[in-house]
């Protein structure tokens, strides 16, 4: 699904054509026990998810992008929910007459390069579902 190279806390990773990002990106956290850290990338898609939430109805409204975009940017942070690693990542992608589409991703399919950067941190952030405001939020103390 990827290859990747370590620079001590970072990684370079490579994603393969036609894997799904927020998938490969979640498995190889996994493999390196990675439970706090943040992300960046960027590379071409031909299939995006974004997600837009509700704050009033507290739910996702989600669509479905199907065509060759750039990805502009994509940025992030890596945590843990129940034990397992908990990608928030955001999305900026550059369609073909060079407009944005932008917003929280849910899943993408590369189509091209995906080259992304991953720094781990020393520890673990956790986070835990706030009832009020509808999102998992960051557990830190206060
Ligand atoms: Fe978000």
């Amino acid at each position: 699904m990827y290859t990747y190279q370590a620079f001590g806390d970072r990684y370079v990773l490579s994603l393969e054509n036609h894997v799904e990002i927020t998938k490969a990106l979640t498995m190889f956290c996994e493999e390196k026990q990675i439970k706090a850290g943040v992300i960046h990338g960027i590379g071409a898609v031909g299939k995006a998810t974004l997600r837009f939430f509700d704050p009033h109805t507290k739910q996702y409204i989600d669509k479905t992008f199907q065509e060759q975009m750039e990805i502009a940017c994509l940025i992030g942070n890596i945590s843990q929910k129940e034990g397992k690693p908990y990608l928030h990542l955001h999305i900026t992608l550059a369609r073909s007459d060079y407009s944005a589409l932008a917003g929280h991703l849910l899943e993408a399919t590369l189509s091209g390069a995906g080259e992304f950067v991953i720094e781990a941190f020393d520890g673990s952030l956790e986070r835990y579902y706030n009832t009020s405001i509808g999102l998992n939020l960051y557990q830190l103390r206060k």
